[in-house]
């Protein structure tokens, strides 16, 4: 979800006038302004409505016409912005979530060198990535690679052996977060796990789940139910 930060954002280091050039600051302030007062009017908060929702509101909300109308069109030329917006950071974020992948992966492979004297603190509390509009969670690079030195090569669900070594000649596991970081779950050591990626498919999409989930918890007494 966009905010009137990103948006302002947006609009200065973005967004190019008709005539080529950037929007001023307090230009900009007029967009922001016009969104607040026509998501009160109309009762939504516009931050939050979808690309296909705007739409909807520029073209059949009648008391959004009607205010649109009175005011010379300011309200759904900013409107207008925000869909801009909205399609703009669409298709730009996955860039950068797949630069943060990336990078996180190699971070795990160095610290796969790591000798842990104690478990890393991981994060109880992990942020969404630094990018418009994305649902994209942070994880630390230590608390996988901790967890995958603790498995050393055997998936902790089905303790099965990892079922091929990478490139770099490490044994391939995948982390699992026992409760997902998109619903509140921790990055630390006691809510991830290094499995093989089928108990991984099987512990996302497997009808026997539960009972799987039921399992690890039984047998690691290190993951923690949060
Ligand atoms: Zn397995
Ligand atoms: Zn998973």
């Amino acid at each position: 979800m966009i905010s009137s930060d990103i948006f302002k954002t947006w609009l200065i280091d973005v967004y190019k006038k008709n005539d080529g050039k950037p929007l001023a600051s307090s230009s900009a302030d007029k967009y922001i302004g016009a969104i607040g007062t026509i998501s009160q009017h109309i009762d939504k908060n516009l931050y939050e409505s979808s690309v296909e929702e705007l739409r909807n509101i520029i073209s059949s909300d009648t008391s959004f016409i009607e205010k649109n109308d009175r005011g010379n069109n300011m309200y759904s030329s900013a409107v207008e912005r925000l869909i801009e917006c909205k399609i703009y950071i669409e298709n730009n974020m996955p860039t950068a979530v797949l630069d943060y992948q990336q990078r996180h992966e190699k971070e795990v492979a160095s610290y796969q060198q790591h000798l842990f004297i104690s478990p890393p603190m991981g994060n109880p509390k992990p942020e969404k990535i630094n990018a418009p509009d994305s649902h994209y969670i942070k994880r630390d690079p230590k608390v996988s690679a901790y967890v995958k030195q603790r498995a050393d090569g055997t998936c902790e669900c089905c303790h099965h052996a990892a079922p091929f070594q990478k490139l770099d000649g490490e044994l391939f596991l995948e982390i699992h977060h026992m409760k997902p970081l998109a619903q509140g779950g921790s990055d630390t050591v006691a809510n991830a796990i290094a499995i093989c990626p089928n108990c991984h498919r099987e512990l996302h999409h497997g009808a026997k789940r539960d009972s799987l989930i039921e399992k690890i918890y039984l047998e690691h007494t290190s993951i923690e139910r949060e």
